[in-house]
């Protein structure tokens, strides 16, 4: 996991949207979307206010969803494309209120009814973005690993608010044509002649290049043999886009502890947990150099 050191000029703030237009079949779409939205909502609104005494025949406990719950359903319901927008119209537009297709949500979720849903997220809006990074990923060399999955895992791990998304104030969007950095699930080959710093083993990042080694990717290291496939995954792309915004190796502070996730754990953990998200004071120095 080395990555040249000398220090990555910074880019300017490029905030523009990235101009994707609608088409009309994809406007009705939406247009069709926000019409059920608003007809749920509705539908919800006279559910719950049949009267004043609503409040107190239904007790606002019943409703409170833990904050795992909450956590997860709000990386369901917001993303690039639902910014400002309420959350629980963003997640009808999402998902519907079929809470048993939230198979990801945890049971505090599952459990609740469509209106307690709504009621848990009543006046709150999905983040709005204060800067726009812009960025692709694609495939480099002869690589095994499946290409759309990649791309997915690698939106899903910069949109999420527990990573360098900061909370959802920096948007990571997908622009080929903008793009100020760029992923690429490499071959080994492909990864040891970006730069001679670079090992076939590891993955890598040279400038704005960030080399996701293909074997890696499919098996990974032995730190990671108890964690999750995707989560190995999540972190390696954490980690060499860390690398991109500016920062360099740390150490596991403590034993026991979660690892930073700038530590090259695919190497050692050195007594730390394997740890997929940046760490508080890992984020706050990209918050200081990357937000307004
Ligand atoms: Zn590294």
């Amino acid at each position: 996991m080395s990555e040249r050191t000398e220090p990555r000029p910074r880019r300017g703030s490029n905030g523009n949207a990235s101009g994707h237009s609608a088409n009309m079949t994809h406007r009705e779409v939406r247009s069709n979307l926000a019409r059920a939205a608003a007809l749920v909502l509705a539908a919800a609104v006279l559910v719950v206010t049949p009267g004043v005494s609503a409040a107190t025949t239904h007790p606002r406990e019943t409703h409170d969803l833990d904050e795992e719950a909450r956590a997860t359903l709000l990386r369901v319901a917001c993303n690039e494309h639902t910014a400002g927008k309420p959350v629980a119209q963003a997640l009808v537009e999402r998902v519907g209120l079929h809470t048993a297709r939230l198979t990801s949500a945890p049971d505090g979720a599952r459990e609740a009814t469509p209106v307690g849903l709504l009621d848990a997220f009543r006046g709150e809006r999905c983040p709005e973005p204060q800067r726009e990074i812009d960025y692709r990923a694609d495939a480099l060399g002869d690589v095994e690993g499946d290409v759309t999955e990649f791309r997915r895992l690698v939106r899903g791990a910069l949109a999420d608010p527990r990573g360098w998304s900061l909370d959802g104030d920096l948007a990571f969007v997908s622009d080929e044509d903008d793009a100020q950095f760029t992923v690429w699930l490499a071959s080994p080959e492909e990864v040891a002649a970006a730069n001679e710093v670079c090992s076939p083993d590891y993955s890598c990042r040279v400038g704005d290049d960030i080399y996701i080694n293909d074997v890696r990717w499919r098996d990974p290291p032995d730190t990671f043999a108890g964690e999750e496939l995707d989560d190995y995954r999540r972190y390696v792309v954490n980690h060499e886009v860390g690398h991109w915004l500016g920062h360099g190796h740390f150490d596991c502070a403590e034993e026991g502890e979660a690892a930073p996730v700038m530590q090259q754990q695919s190497i050692d953990l050195e007594g730390c947990e394997a740890n997929v998200w940046p760490l508080e004071w890992e984020r706050d120095p990209v918050r200081d150099d990357w937000l307004p």
